[in-house]
């Protein structure tokens, strides 16, 4: 394990320094997600079920990714960002997950990817 964290850049695949990018997770895709998981815990409730089918599962939106970018790389978007130098070493990356972990939409995700990578730095 190293000190530093090293984050690349998905666009062009470098390395994005501290002050020029961000960790970044889309917002609407993570509406769509929660809206997703609504509506079929919303068919559950109607119809008295209380598992889901395998298709239904299948149809389900995956976790949104995040990703690291530079500011220069990736259009204005509806984005949830957190300034690459915040999560540039481990102990900051705890302070980040304490912080996200008070999200209503952390779940909807792939933070629990993201730390599992983090470990792997
Ligand atoms: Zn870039």
């Amino acid at each position: 394990m190293t000190s530093r964290i090293t984050w690349t850049c998905t666009p062009c695949d470098t390395p994005v320094d501290d002050g020029k990018g961000y960790l970044s997770v889309d917002l609407t895709a993570v509406a769509e997600h929660e809206r997703a998981w609504d509506e079929l815990d919303e068919r559950k409730r109607e119809t008295g079920r209380r598992g889901v089918t395998a298709s239904e599962l299948a149809d389900m939106p995956e976790h949104v990714t995040w990703e690291a970018a530079h500011t220069k790389c990736v259009p204005e978007s509806n984005t949830y960002d957190i300034p690459i130098d915040a999560v540039r070493t481990h102990a900051y990356v705890i302070e980040q997950t304490a912080h996200m972990m008070e999200k209503s939409w952390i779940g909807a995700t792939n933070w629990t990817s993201v730390l599992r990578w983090c470990a792997l730095q």
